[in-house]
């Protein structure tokens, strides 16, 4: 951009000194730039005037022209106001302000024309404007009709009167002046085939639009502008990735052919072949796979883990499958070893646990070669865990494992690093994938294998509480077993471990006639094991415990899951616990118990948990609650940090973006062509800003 949106803010006709020094110090606006960039987040439509005899109960907000009557001002100390009589055609409404009088006094005159804005309240036969917008009325007023953007402010920056139309005002002198200073970064051929319009066109109706029909415009314009050069960004060092570092080439599939042809116990969907198929391409490619595969609870994936690593063993590699905890480790092992043993392969686990005596042998055969796959907790990660030739690392539950850690498994194969899978049941939407994960490729496994039985989800209230034991009661009888799972935020919140131990001494005297096992995160790993082992053994009919049994748990048996204070629990753990059901052959059910009196969101919560199972749909409506900062694993990320687009609505966009910006890095990567200098020169004014640029253009 040019030195014009350096200057200083203070030099703005109508900012000065006093207002900059607030503006800095409330909004961080410093320069005209800043000033641009403060972008309004919503409009309000100030097209259409109404009269007073249009005025009704349900009338929201409303905009009237007409004239001051009279003007008094009543009361004193802190009661004192200005009452107004404000009158057109066809009647008249009463005006009150409280604060800033001797503004307002000075401001109102009697007999003025004046437009006002803001919400009627009835009053005694007609209505009342407390504190309303008022400007003073001039014919032109008439024709231009506007749309007012609302800016964020703060109470310092009202309080000296700095409020929307302030900012209306500033941008009227500034952007005819700035209008020639834009610099278009975007190519031509781009804002030709998407219609987009112009830089300086856009933030001229982004501030000071005249119809709903600019503000789209302009939203468009800039959202694509700011994905755009999001994604170019994330590609960039994904391609400067795969450029640099080459990949084993595994394309043999003997192995597959043969567990496929004669060992698998069912047919893959058709979703598992897709995603089988892609992650081939990788593995034969010559370039290093980083892949996420995004499928919901029980959705397959380890089937598909399995498949690929056959395919890694073919070539001649080992492989490891990491999981986040020692008993999904184990679960793990005991599936894993089935299919191995069925095709000769050599499969070990490794955790935290493993004794000495059984860990040595494992190194010794990691080293050899002669151990093919290694299943694992973080042990795994270990210095003295060497292999002969790793060629493929699977981490399960993706979010558990950071960047860190993916590299000390990168370090295993010194001579070229191995593919990468990492698998999440918590399956983020496609548009934050992209984003977040921009250094993965994302794979999606979105279609769960047939004959599923949906989970039956209910949302109850506390005072339900005995309609629920009576349920519960009748399910036991049929020989089912049932999960209880209280919120534990803080593993060392004292109350919540309360809140368990009350849960679980009230659930074993409302069921004196059957045995209740507990388990929370404050157990040492020897109870935690036990507890497990006689609810997975049937002993224990039912299961009181915190979100430690969240991830991977199986026991088919279990039918019901209730989860209590589910007010508590964010929409993506939910589902996760939900996903430890029905996983049987019996109809299961979810029970969720809250308090009757609910935020709003947390009523969207429990709604979106009793219409939908599917995780993807879920975590789109988790995107919209809470925004992208919150979700899983984007805390570190620090990715998306987007200014106007929305990642939980802008997928459209963002598609396009990020298409035209693989087109361009795979077809023009240093932007040379003429139509691409724009986007060279725009990388060369941010560079300093940001550093991550710099390792590109
Ligand atoms: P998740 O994606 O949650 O890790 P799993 O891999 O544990 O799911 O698979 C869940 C269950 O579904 C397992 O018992 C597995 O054997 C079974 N399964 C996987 N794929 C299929 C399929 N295509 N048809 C039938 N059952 C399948
Ligand atoms: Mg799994």
């Amino acid at each position: 951009m040019s030195r014009f949106f350096d200057n200083n803010i203070e030099f703005l006709k109508g900012v000065g000194p006093l207002k900059a020094e607030i503006l800095n110090k409330e909004l961080g606006i410093f320069t005209f730039g800043d000033l641009l960039e403060h972008y309004p987040f919503r409009y309000e439509d100030r097209t259409a005037f109404l009269t007073v005899a249009d005025l009704s109960s349900e009338t929201q907000v409303a905009q009237i022209k007409g004239k001051l009557r009279s003007k008094e001002t009543l009361g004193e100390g802190s009661k004192k106001r200005i009452k107004a009589v404000f009158t057109d055609n066809t009647g008249m409404v009463e005006l009150l302000f409280f604060q800033s009088l001797s503004y307002f006094d000075k401001y109102l005159s009697v007999g003025g024309n004046y437009i006002i804005y803001g919400k009627p309240q009835p009053f005694g036969g007609t209505y009342s404007f407390t504190h309303p917008e008022i400007e003073l009325y001039t014919p032109e007023k008439d024709q231009n009709g506007f749309f007012q953007p609302i800016y964020s402010l703060t109470e310092k920056l009202r309080k000296k009167f700095i409020d929307s139309k302030a900012f209306s005002l500033w941008f009227s002198h500034l952007l005819p002046a700035a209008y020639v200073h834009f610099n278009e970064n975007l190519p031509v051929y781009i804002l030709e085939k998407y219609r987009l319009i112009s830089k300086p066109k856009a933030f001229e109706y982004l501030h000071l639009p005249k119809s709903f029909d600019e503000i789209i415009q302009a939203q468009r314009r800039l959202k694509f502008e700011e994905l755009f050069y999001n994604q170019l960004k994330l590609l960039s060092l994904n391609l400067l990735r795969k450029h640099q570092y080459a990949g084993q080439i595994f394309n043999k599939t003997g192995l597959l052919t043969e567990f496929y042809k004669n060992h698998i116990p069912f047919d893959l969907t058709q979703a598992q072949k897709r995603v089988v198929h892609q992650i081939f391409e990788d593995l034969k490619s010559g370039k290093q796979m980083n892949r996420l595969i995004q499928g919901d609870v029980g959705s397959g994936k380890t089937i598909v883990a399995f498949i690929s690593m056959l395919i890694g063993i073919d070539g001649g590699s080992q492989c490891v499958f990491m999981a986040p905890t020692e008993i999904l480790a184990q679960q793990h092992y005991a599936g894993l070893l089935k299919f191995s043993e069925k095709i000769g392969v050599t499969i070990s686990l490794l955790t935290g646990s493993t004794k000495k005596k059984e860990r040595e042998p494992i190194h010794q055969n990691l080293k050899s070669g002669e151990l093919k796959i290694l299943v694992g907790t973080h042990a795994v990660l270990e210095d003295i865990v060497q292999f002969s030739n790793l060629g493929l690392c699977v981490i399960d539950e993706q979010h558990r494992f950071g960047v860190a850690q993916r590299a000390k498994l990168w370090a295993k194969n010194p001579r070229i690093p191995p593919h990468i899978m990492v698998m999440t049941a918590t399956p983020i939407p496609r548009t934050l994938a992209m984003t977040l994960y921009g250094d993965l490729d994302v794979s999606e496994i979105d279609e769960l294998p047939p004959g599923r039985k949906p989970i039956i989800t209910k949302h109850k209230f506390d005072s339900n509480r005995l309609i629920v034991f009576q349920f519960i009661r009748d399910e036991l009888a049929l020989g089912r077993q049932v999960y209880i799972v209280y919120p534990l935020i803080e593993e060392s919140e004292k109350s919540d471990l309360k809140d368990l131990t009350d849960g679980y001494f009230s659930i074993t005297r409302a069921f004196p006639e059957y045995a209740v096992a507990i388990l929370h995160g404050k157990m040492k790993p020897a109870e935690k094991e036990m507890a497990m082992k006689q609810f997975k053994t049937g002993i224990a009919k039912i299961l009181v415990a915190t979100t430690v049994i969240e991830v991977g748990v199986d026991v088919p048996n279990a039918s019901i899951m209730v989860i209590e204070n589910a007010e508590r629990f964010g929409l993506s753990q939910l589902h996760q616990l939900r996903g430890r059901v029905g996983r049987g052959a019996e109809q299961s059910y979810c029970i969720l118990m809250t308090t009757f009196k609910l935020s709003k969101d947390s009523q969207v919560r429990m709604e979106t948990m009793v219409r939908t199972q599917n995780g993807f749909e879920i975590s789109k409506v988790d995107l919209e609650l809470r925004g992208p900062g919150d979700m899983a694993g984007t805390a570190q990320s620090g990715i998306v940090d987007l200014k106007i687009a929305n990642l939980a609505k802008d997928e459209g966009i963002l598609k396009v973006a990020r298409e035209n910006a693989i087109f361009i890095l795979e077809n023009d990567g240093d932007f040379v062509l003429p139509e691409h200098t724009c986007i060279k020169y725009h990388l060369s004014t941010i560079k300093n800003k940001d550093k991550s640029w710099s390792r590109i253009s």
